[in-house]
């Protein structure tokens, strides 16, 4: 299992996390199998989307912020953090990548990428590979 950190700088950061994900499936020697990417953090998450347009990243931060509003009322949650909360829950905390030939079934136009709603933090990303070598 390999395991890297990543440290946010914002409140709201989403983090191209491509690279280290191969890092780590070529750090397994899995030729075919499958990838599992995981954030051990309730208010990051883990997503596939666009990565050649950083607009795409930018339009999917606009939207998660005016749907689910860093201030409401109706929050109960003490620590004040209840959108990351729910930002995070929404779009999940893994993702799982199928492996072939030891490289990322990735579509031509995807990223892997970590959010996180509630910082700046250090945050793990860890990644599991599964397969034949
Ligand atoms: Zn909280």
């Amino acid at each position: 299992m390999g395991v890297f950190s990543i440290r946010t700088t914002k409140r709201t950061s989403i983090v191209n996390i491509t690279a280290n994900v191969k890092e780590e499936v070529k750090r397994s020697g899995v030729r075919s199998g499958i990838c599992i990417v995981y954030v051990p953090h309730t208010t990051a998450a883990v997503f596939i989307n666009e990565g050649a347009d950083p607009d795409v990243v930018r339009d999917i931060t606009y939207m998660m912020e005016k749907l689910i509003p860093w201030e409401d009322r109706s929050y109960a949650h003490s620590e004040g953090n209840s959108a990351a909360h729910i930002r995070s829950a929404i779009i999940g905390n893994s993702r799982v990548i199928p492996v072939e030939n030891g490289e990322l079934m990735l579509g031509r136009w995807e990223s892997v990428f970590l959010a996180e709603f509630d910082g700046p933090r250090e945050r793990k990303v860890i990644v599991k590979v599964i397969g034949e070598r």
